[in-house]
């Protein structure tokens, strides 16, 4: 079984699955709803080792299983220490192209090959192009992505023989010449009537942490947010072992960060109103969505498990992402420094608590052109040892 239809998210309406951008009766966004009751969380022996294991609850399984996901949680001893809490690292940057994207381009390429499309299409920062351009050299597809102009040095997706634009403006005009296209082209869009689909891969990252820790779960997670709908997907794959009857305790609480440049949920969260647009002002290029399309679902994830959303200032996210590597050995991208961020002021101010379970999801690598937050400094020394004993201050024997 897969994935069996389409779900209005506000009238409630029943769909086929099929290639929507949103409700024809309301148009409401459009969610993927399954059948549970035939559903199980794992295929049997030899289920993949991938994402793909949980293919029940996953629109259009493809037949190369291999990829993306299963991702390694691991434990951050001395990050753990140093806080007080047990802390695991979801390690998101062990995917192919080194980001969550992956996920998301998986669902996608695959959706697109089952309704026929040649051509997938996207707007983004760079993580998600990545993804979706590498996805589709992988299945013979073509791939057109519109990126921001000034991110476009930094995004390696022409290597993938991708076609790529440089778009005057940010990721929302992005988005909004993306929605223009598609009522011209025959192809499948990210953020259009691919995007139901597309978000599914997300929430398996809930399934995987769930697994993981031996069928429990965390007291919280630590994301960063940018659209929203990683936070969002995190609480409908948590909401989902709960209806296969896997999990009865309450959730884990869900904390979102926000580069403190482009806070439209930490925001509207901090002031208890309805979310705004906010022009990015971030140099997290992967966080700059100032119009996120989750971020009601998002602020609503936050609230209904107990936790929040946290704006992190820009000027301490580049020493929280190197705090991050000294002290776990692992190099996030900026991101990654955002959520750190919000972890240590989470735990200052006691919202987290001595001694929780806490897993902060690494997002992307510090080793995509875009991750460096961490300015990279190194002492040039010749090729002799009693120059680098001289450089370290320690006299030749
Ligand atoms: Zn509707």
């Amino acid at each position: 079984m897969s994935g069996t239809s389409l779900r209005c998210r506000v009238c409630e309406r029943e769909l086929p699955l099929a290639p929507v951008s949103a409700c024809p009766a309301c148009h409401g966004p459009v969610d993927v709803a399954y059948d549970l009751t035939e559903a199980r969380l794992v295929g049997g022996d030899g289920a993949p080792r991938s994402m793909w294991r949980y293919s029940d609850l996953l629109p259009h399984p493809p037949a190369d299983l291999d990829t993306p996901g299963l991702t390694p949680l691991v434990a951050a001893p001395r990050l753990s220490e140093a806080l007080g809490i047990e802390l695991l690292l979801k390690l998101e940057d062990a995917n192919p192209t080194h980001s969550f994207k992956d996920r998301i381009a998986a669902t996608a390429v695959a959706s697109a090959r089952a309704y026929g499309f040649s051509t997938v299409c996207c707007a983004s920062t760079g993580n998600l192009a990545e993804a979706i351009a590498a996805r589709c050299a992988a299945n013979g597809l073509e791939a057109v992505v519109l990126c921001p102009r000034g991110d476009l040095p930094l995004v390696p997706v022409p290597a993938y023989g991708a076609r790529v634009f440089g778009v005057s403006g940010g990721f929302d005009d992005c988005r909004e010449l993306e929605q223009q296209l598609e009522s011209l082209f025959p192809w499948g869009f990210v953020g259009g009537n691919l995007h139901a689909v597309a978000a599914e891969g997300a929430k398996t990252i809930a399934y995987e942490i769930f697994e993981q820790l031996g069928a429990s779960l965390p007291d919280a997670i630590v994301s960063p947010a940018a659209s929203g709908m990683l936070v969002a997907k995190l609480a409908q794959g948590f909401a989902e072992l709960g209806e296969l009857g896997l999990w009865r305790e309450p959730p884990p609480r869900l904390y979102a960060a926000q580069a403190g440049g482009c806070p439209p949920l930490a925001s509207a969260w901090a002031d208890d109103r309805p979310l705004s647009r906010v022009r990015p002002a971030t140099e997290v290029r992967s966080l700059a969505i100032g119009d996120p399309v989750y971020g009601e679902l998002a602020v609503g994830a936050a609230r209904v498990s107990g936790g929040s959303i946290v704006a992190v200032p820009e000027e301490e996210i580049a020493a929280r992402t190197a705090f991050l590597a000294e002290l776990s050995g692992v190099f996030a991208d900026s991101a990654g420094g955002v959520a750190v961020g919000a972890l240590l002021d989470l735990v200052r101010s006691g919202a987290i608590a001595k001694g929780d379970r806490v897993v902060l999801v690494v997002t992307g690598s510090g080793l995509k052109p875009y991750g460096y937050g961490v300015s990279v400094t190194a002492e040039e020394v010749d090729f002799d040892v009693d120059a680098v004993l001289a450089a370290l201050g320690v006299a030749p024997s």
